[in-house]
């Protein structure tokens, strides 16, 4: 029987990315040594994430609360947007602590191939964003890879109508990468050394 526990749990496990069957093994071992409680805030967290966690209304990056913290904070830089593809980078842009304005979320980037098309992405709440509220800058802070980049310029392009300033990341990114996996560092030169586009 306490078997069968385990190798449920195992089992469950794997259906992670990145976790085969050897890692899944040491990890339920090892959470069969935790302590009831960390073992059980592990198992919440997981549930909490899948009973809250949604879209802010305003910006799609990933909130228990809509609007989400950054939009509802009031010393929030409104005139600024950051655009990126994914919540994870909020994240890692958040961490540089240097960027206190607000956020736009594509949830991807355009790839037509695999039929990623601008309609598919959260370009025309970004649009709407920046007619209605007073943007004075639109930071593009989509991956400096092909996807990234096509998805930039389709932006730029897009918002040229409007008096607002496009901005690109600066590349101290290695190409091809994802900001995601960029270092603070990295990050924060990218950032400060944003360019007029
Ligand atoms: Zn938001």
């Amino acid at each position: 029987m306490a078997q069968d526990i385990i190798e449920n749990l195992i089992i469950n496990l794997t259906k992670l990315p990145g976790i085969g069957r050897k890692t899944a093994q040491r990890l339920a071992f090892f959470i069969l040594t935790m302590s009831s409680d960390d073992a059980k805030d592990i198992a919440n967290a997981i549930i909490d994430v899948k009973d809250k966690a949604r879209f802010c209304s305003i910006c799609f990056n990933i909130t228990d609360i809509d609007p989400c913290r950054i939009c509802s904070n009031p010393s929030r830089d409104k005139s600024k947007i950051c655009v990126v593809e994914e919540p994870s980078n909020v994240i890692a842009i958040e961490r540089t602590r240097i960027f206190n304005g607000t956020y736009h979320v594509l949830l991807g980037a355009l790839s037509p191939i695999d039929g990623i098309t601008p309609d598919k992405l959260k370009i025309d709440e970004l649009i709407r964003r920046i007619s209605s509220d007073s943007v004075e800058e639109v930071i593009l802070a989509t991956n400096p890879n092909t996807k990234g980049e096509m998805t930039a310029q389709y932006i730029i392009e897009l918002i040229k109508r409007f008096n607002v300033r496009a901005t690109r990341i600066a590349y101290g990114l290695p190409i091809g990468s994802d900001i995601e996996f960029a270092d603070e560092v990295t990050l924060s030169k990218a950032l400060e050394g944003r360019r007029e586009v």
